[in-house]
């Protein structure tokens, strides 16, 4: 067995690492109080991303991306995953969905995302319908060469901005289709702006679609494949949010190991008090194991050793550990700063507040223990956890 990472894929993380800390930790506080980054930073960043092949790393070579291997993409999103109020957004790629423009399509969709001018956003998720999906309420029903959409949609990422929204809808019993719809369509708007626990460049807002009428060019990718587009979609974001919340992890301890060699009570330093000292030793196991899982599973989907469906599961085993790993080392590192973990200047405050949706979207906890129990019901143990 070779676990050593290669010399391209070093260099590769080495370049993420220093991104990170040059362009993107520094906006923290910034991006903190002001929801945004500093005055001209936006495209200077995005610029330096896409130069130091950090963007678009999920797009195959064939449709203008860069094909990065799943592996370099989860060593890219780690090091970004260091960085708080989710400026890790700087790397990676648009949803995957946009790959699946066709060719009419991508002028306008596809390739301003590779150029790092928007990411897109999606909407899934109803008032009535979450982890759920099998209940979506959303219709789009043809008329002529239209489909007119009504429903709603809710905790929409970046839907405030861009140039569209991908909007999830049944179009028939049992048939569900994606729809790219433009901002300014007549019948969508944004019924409002909910307030979330942390703070980042993007809103999450709630939709409405009143007799909103689509072209029917405007179908992304067919009609009835909404459903395996998102799966690929979620296949690809659950292992990045894993690596993300390496990246958390790894920062959590970074700030912990130094300040609890810094700081002293009652005449020792704070680690060597055993209460403390442990959280240091139980984060550091735990984020090693996290680290191995992740790295694994996309190593084995880039040797194109598991199917598809075993990659779901192991995607899902990532996700599940990786984010409540982070969250737990987020918790223990609040603990070791006392009054100073509780106060927004402290990096490991921002973190415990960022790593907390980790465990909500894209699969809660819940359902990404369903999905795994699935697969063990189904499969081989001694393939799955090989
Ligand atoms: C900041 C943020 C951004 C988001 N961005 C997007 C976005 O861009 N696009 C989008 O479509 N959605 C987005 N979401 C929505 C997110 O995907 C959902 O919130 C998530 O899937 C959970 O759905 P829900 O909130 O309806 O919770 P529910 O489905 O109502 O679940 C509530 C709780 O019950 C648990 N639960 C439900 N059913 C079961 C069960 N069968 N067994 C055990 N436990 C169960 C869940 O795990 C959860 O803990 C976002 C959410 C947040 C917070």
């Amino acid at each position: 067995m070779d676990f050593e990472l290669t010399d391209e894929l070093k260099l590769l993380q080495q370049t993420a690492r220093r991104f990170t800390d040059e362009e993107l930790i520094p906006q923290e506080l910034q991006v903190d109080e002001h929801s945004r980054v500093s005055e001209g930073a936006h495209e200077r960043i995005f610029e330096r991303s896409c130069r130091e092949g950090l963007w678009p790393m999920n797009v195959p070579r064939e449709l203008g991306g860069l094909g990065s291997s799943v592996l370099a993409q989860v060593i890219v999103q780690e090091q970004a995953g260091r960085s708080t109020n989710h400026l890790w957004d700087y790397v990676g790629g648009p949803y995957n969905a946009l790959m699946r423009c066709n060719q009419a399509q991508r002028k306008k969709y596809l390739d301003p995302a590779l150029r790092g001018e928007w990411t897109a956003s999606y909407a899934v998720t109803e008032p009535g319908a979450g982890s759920d999906t099998g209940n979506l309420q959303t219709t789009a029903v043809k008329r002529g060469d239209q489909y007119i959409i009504n429903g709603e949609k809710w905790f929409v990422t970046g839907g405030e901005k861009g140039i569209a929204v991908i909007v999830h809808t049944v179009t028939a019993p049992g048939e569900e289709t994606l729809f790219l719809v433009d901002h300014g369509t007549p019948g969508m708007r944004i019924k409002r702006i909910p307030r979330f626990m942390n703070r980042t460049q993007d809103e999450h807002p709630e939709f409405v679609f009143e007799d909103c009428a689509v072209h029917e060019s405007q179908i992304l990718g067919g009609l009835g494949e909404a459903d395996s587009i998102s799966k690929a979609w979620f296949r690809e974001e659950r292992l990045h949010i894993a690596a993300r919340c390496l990246g958390a992890g790894q920062r959590l301890m970074e700030e912990m190991k130094a300040w609890c060699e810094e700081r002293e009570t009652f005449g020792r330093k704070l680690y060597e008090h055993q209460g403390i000292g442990w959280l240091l030793a139980d984060s550091a196991t735990e984020l090693y194991a996290a680290r191995l899982m992740t790295y694994k599973t996309a190593w084995e989907e880039d040797a194109g050793m598991s199917d598809i469906k075993e990659l779901h599961t192991k995607a899902s085993m990532a996700k599940v550990y990786a984010s409540e790993m982070a969250n737990r080392v987020a918790d223990r590192a609040v603990q070791a700063f006392g009054g100073r973990g509780y106060c927004c200047d402290y990096a490991v405050e921002r973190l415990f507040r960022d790593t907390r949706v980790d465990r909500i979207w894209e699969g809660t906890s819940e359902m990404m223990r369903t999905i795994i129990l699935n697969g063990v019901m189904k499969r081989d143990l001694d393939e799955l956890l090989r």
